[in-house]
């Protein structure tokens, strides 16, 4: 420990007891890298707060020592969002210990809860309450509400539920002089000047830290009914969600679209897999939900899927029978990252369009990247209703994954610069992080990045959240 940390480390350790201040190589590895291991961090110390009391404490601290930090959740940020840098000069505050449901208003339908608290556990206390909390996705057990909410995620449900923002009411955040605000608001109407909730979701630990939310609850969803379906191309199966939405309505809760490359990719690295429906190029997985305990939701579908398969739409189906096979046609959608991950490196795009523009920008994006990068293999799957599509590029067979990492600028070069032409944007859902910082300064225009740099100069004068990230 370098003589200069001493007097920081002790105060911390005097807030959050000693215990909670991590320093030791093998204690804080966990929190130095990411998900990926594209990254690897110094941080000078974990702090654990169990009360945002002692975020507060903790950040004053840092402050007074003018000493940066990193917050982070669950770990999961696929953009190094959570990463500290090398140099050991930034503190990692981790919000896992602070996972408690702090209230719940069935009347309302709202939870209360701490930022550090699993996704899969917001969840399960809205099943508790008789309700459902619905954001959904791959990394749900192990990423925590706090970091959900800092990056505004997205997932499976987006579709019909919004994204993290839409199901926030109010915050409590702890600022980056270390006083507490308390937005801890469950109004679904309140028009009291700005909506200043709005800046701390999505801010990836750049403006403020989240340390508790009031969330949006829904009625639970007592009928559900669940398809995967074999289709010739994209377009087909932007045919197909036209033809579901029309079908299903509201009830539609999920659209994911997967190529035969990842079933193929997924199944080598984890052979547990399923393989539902061999033999066809692209593939949606369907999920829809219903309130009603006596629905004919399961028939609508199958009638609804009949038809699109009648008029060539889709190919071929499969409707799961069971709540297990519902389960195991997801586990093989929500495990392509953990495939991918076991692989070995590739190189990831998160990128959404107006879902109309898909297969045109397919067909040219694949052109180009064909020809500068030959024997290319494309790991292109996710949340087609969102007009999400995760585009990731794997190296040719027999390529060092190291190489190929080495083509990453040029390739998200050809990649994002067709995503602006067709009106998208280069991160739907993961954030910036410190991957994509870059990229923020040559897509947005010098406006737009002039006002997120005002807002971060008023809530963080001295840069001392998540320095480095975003901006
Ligand atoms: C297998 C897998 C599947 C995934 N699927 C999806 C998906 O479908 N949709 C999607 O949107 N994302 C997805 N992700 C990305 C990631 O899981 C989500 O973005 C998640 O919301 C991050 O939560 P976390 O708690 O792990 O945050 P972390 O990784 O810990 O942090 C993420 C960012 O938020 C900041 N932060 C964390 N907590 C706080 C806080 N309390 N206050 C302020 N800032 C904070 C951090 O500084 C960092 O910048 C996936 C990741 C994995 C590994």
């Amino acid at each position: 420990m370098a003589e200069s940390a001493a007097p920081l480390l002790a105060t911390l350790g005097a807030i959050v007891g000693e215990a909670n201040v991590l320093t030791a190589d093998t204690d804080i590895a966990p929190y130095s890298t990411d998900w990926r291991d594209r990254y690897r961090g110094r941080p000078r110390a974990v702090v654990r707060p169990g009360t945002t009391a002692e975020v507060a404490a903790a950040v004053r601290c840092c402050a007074e020592h003018a000493v940066p930090i990193v917050p982070q959740g669950g770990n999961t940020s696929l953009c190094g969002g959570a990463t500290p840098h090398e140099g050991g000069h930034e503190v990692v505050v981790s919000l896992t210990r602070m996972n408690r449901v702090r209230a719940v208003d069935a009347d309302n339908a709202t939870l209360t809860v701490e930022a550090g608290a699993t996704l899969a556990s917001v969840q399960q206390a809205a099943a508790d309450a008789g309700l459902m909390f619905p954001l959904s996705l791959g990394a749900e057990g192990s990423c925590a509400i706090g970091g959900n909410l800092a990056t505004n995620a997205g997932g499976t449900a987006v579709l019909r539920f919004g994204n993290a923002r839409d199901l926030v009411l109010g915050l409590e955040v702890v600022l980056a002089d270390g006083r507490v605000w308390n937005g801890l608001r469950a109004l679904r109407k309140d028009n009291t000047g700005y909506d200043l909730k709005q800046l701390f979701l999505g801010n990836e630990g750049t403006l403020g830290i989240i340390t508790a939310a009031v969330l949006k609850l829904f009625p639970k969803q007592r009928t559900s009914a669940t398809a995967f379906v074999g289709v010739g191309d994209v377009s087909a199966a932007l045919g197909l969600l036209r033809a579901m939405r029309q079908a299903l309505g509201d009830r539609l809760t999920g659209f994911e679209l997967i190529s035969a490359e990842c079933i193929a990719l997924t199944r080598r690295e984890l052979p547990a897999m399923p393989d539902p429906l061999p033999g066809h190029a692209w593939y949606a997985l369907v999920q829809a939900d219903d309130a009603a305990e006596q629905s004919p939701l399961s028939a609508q579908l199958e009638a609804a899927l009949a038809d699109a398969i009648e008029s060539g739409v889709a190919r071929d189906a499969t409707i799961a029978q069971s709540e297990a096979q519902a389960a195991d046609l997801w586990a093989l959608r929500d495990n392509i990252p953990e495939a991918q991950r076991r692989e070995g490196p590739n190189i990831k795009h998160d990128i959404s369009l107006p879902v109309s523009a898909f297969p045109a920008f397919l067909d040219e994006a694949k052109e180009a990247l064909d020809a500068a990068f030959p024997g290319l293999r494309y790991v292109t799957f996710g949340h087609l209703g969102d007009g999400n599509l995760h585009y990731n590029l794997a190296p040719p067979p027999g390529t060092r994954g190291e190489a190929f990492i080495a083509g990453q600028a040029r390739a998200n070069r050809i990649v994002y610069d067709l995503v602006a032409r067709y009106g998208g944007s280069f991160s739907a859902e993961h954030g910036i992080g410190q991957l994509k910082r870059d990229e923020l300064s040559r897509y947005k225009s010098a406006l737009e990045v002039e006002l997120m740099q005002r807002i971060k100069h008023a809530l963080d004068p001295e840069g001392l959240l998540n320095p480095g990230k975003v901006l």
